[in-house]
């Protein structure tokens, strides 16, 4: 089918055009004289390239929107009184697991909840809620009893039950203490898989998404999470292009798993496998980022080291002998530059699989030039600036601070970057994002004048930020990512144009219309109707 949208600005390598032509999935032509079978009247408006969230949780944005939701929670009396409240709404739940408290955002006191509290809302049913950052979580008292967790547990590796002054586990538990406890819920099913997918796929089509490098490929489910992507392929319901970091931390799991899957026909340009990603360790917001000096605020810590370097390295090369790059989820300046020597070690010379690092938020000048001149890729999402800028000169010192989430810098250092959300940590919402990058404030518009503001982009640098480079991390960039002839038609029409409207003004630009492979995902005004 031939698609013209007409009436339109858009932005191209070649200037601003006013129609483009749309055939089989792709861009044909701009400004020509064409029949087609469909006409979309854009009205004026905006058209740009499709935003492409290069690393968040595409099903865990599903599950949250099937889970309870803590993210309003002021206090923790809020949270119990939310839990209660969904105890009433979901009588037939057996277990309760809730989603997205942050201390930090209580207007009492930024403390974290305990047993103790979540023993208010139920002692019968066991209760999880994890942390918005998804490496802490707290349990009920019949949680921790379902798991088996008493005083004489000893920590799991790479974790720790937080425990009172009598050496009593607390409820709070960090990292793989978490996984620990909820192995004692049901698996999820295919069918709920496909479900959370479908929901996700929706929100973010909203969003003004059309693909997507997701984390919610693991050891345990991947056979589940692949045979229902590739069911809601066939039945034409993916509604975003779905590229997988897919994490596996078991040398020879991994090897079967990419024998059999890395050359798969299944795949395609709307759904494959891109990365594996591993954790070198936690978030700045628990404290479990890696650091190379003691925290500011909490001497008593460096973070956690999620996985030995060695580790890191094996699996990695088990990636690169399928032609797969390595990614590593890395937010502590010991974790960036520990990762920077790993895939300095194992990476060929350019880095031709663009292997990278995903959230790279503490660093100092050593580091970015490193970073650039390894070419590795980096993964930044600006929206962790409306929290982190509030609190990261408290947890790493104000000299540290000032080097990190170092955006520009980075890029002019010759680094590519490619944006994204971490969605559920922070909502996959692509303008509120490309607001941070370019403002440097939080969503409320403080400081003023940005928090590092000599690190602010152009609205040029993160619109490519958001596309064409999220292509580039991937290889697909000679077909994704940008408004060209042969290039897939992602694109979106947007409510104010983000070249024109004060940088303030970005976040609350509405997408009217989104189109993937030239199908429409989303038309809040019926442009497509005919
Ligand atoms: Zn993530």
């Amino acid at each position: 089918m031939k698609t013209i949208i007409k009436n339109a600005k858009i932005y191209t390598l070649q200037g601003i055009k006013h129609s483009i032509t749309i055939e089989d999935g792709k861009i044909i032509g701009f400004d020509e004289a064409q029949r087609a079978e469909q006409q979309i009247d854009a009205q004026g408006k905006t058209v740009l390239a499709g935003f492409h969230d290069s690393h968040m949780h595409l099903l865990s944005i599903g599950r949250m929107l099937s889970i309870l939701r803590l993210q309003e929670a002021k206090s923790i009396d809020d949270i119990v009184r939310l839990g209660r409240q969904y105890i009433l709404d979901n009588p037939n739940k057996d277990h309760i697991i809730g989603r997205g408290w942050n201390q930090d955002y209580f207007t009492d006191a930024p403390v974290m909840p305990t047993k103790d509290d979540l023993d208010k809302i139920c002692a019968d049913k066991p209760i999880v809620f994890t942390r918005v950052c998804g490496h802490i979580g707290v349990a009920n008292s019949k949680a921790l009893d379902v798991a088996g967790v008493t005083k004489d547990t000893p920590n799991p590796n790479g974790g720790v039950f937080v425990r009172d002054a009598n050496g009593i586990p607390n409820g709070i538990l960090h990292e793989t203490a978490l996984g620990y406890v909820q192995s004692i819920f049901p698996e999820i099913s295919e069918a709920e898989i496909e479900e959370y997918f479908r929901k996700a796929m929706d929100y973010v089509s909203a969003l003004g998404i059309t693909a997507v490098q997701t984390n919610d490929l693991f050891e345990y489910n991947h056979d589940k999470v692949l045979g229902a992507l590739n069911r809601l392929e066939k039945n034409g319901e993916l509604k975003v292009r779905v590229f997988h970091q897919f994490t596996y931390e078991n040398e020879q799991a991994l090897d079967m798993f990419l024998e059999e899957w890395a050359s798969s026909e299944l795949f395609s340009d709307r759904h494959r496998l891109v990365a594996l990603k591993l954790f070198k360790d936690g978030s700045l917001g628990a404290r479990t980022a890696l650091t190379r000096k003691p925290y500011n605020d909490d001497p008593t810590t460096c973070g956690v080291d999620t996985l030995p370097d060695e580790k890191i390295k094996s699996l990695g090369l088990i990636a690169k002998k399928h032609n797969l790059p390595l990614i590593v989820h890395a937010i502590g300046d010991w974790a960036v530059a520990h990762t920077i020597d790993i895939m300095a070690a194992i990476n060929d010379a350019g880095n031709p699989l663009r292997s990278g690092i995903v959230h790279h938020q503490i660093t100092d000048l050593d580091l970015l030039k490193k970073t650039a001149e390894h070419n590795l890729h980096v993964f930044y999402q600006p929206i962790f600036l409306h929290y982190d800028l509030h609190i990261v000169a408290d947890r790493v010192g104000k000299e540290l601070a000032a080097t990190s989430y170092a955006f520009k810098t980075q890029m002019d250092l010759g680094a590519h970057t490619s944006y994204g959300t971490d969605a559920p940590i922070e909502d996959p919402n692509p303008l509120e994002c490309l607001y941070c990058a370019v403002t440097r404030k939080d969503l409320k518009g403080n400081p003023p004048e940005g928090f590092m503001p000599l690190e602010k982009v152009t609205v040029a640098e993160a619109l490519s930020n958001y596309s064409e480079e999220s292509a580039y991390a991937i290889r697909m960039e000679d077909r994704l990512g940008r408004l060209d002839i042969g290039h897939y038609a992602d694109l979106v029409i947007l409510s104010d144009d983000p070249y024109e409207v004060k940088p303030d003004d970005i976040k609350d630009i509405q997408v009217l219309m989104t189109m993937m492979n030239g199908e429409v995902t989303f038309d809040k005004l019926g442009f497509a109707e005919p």
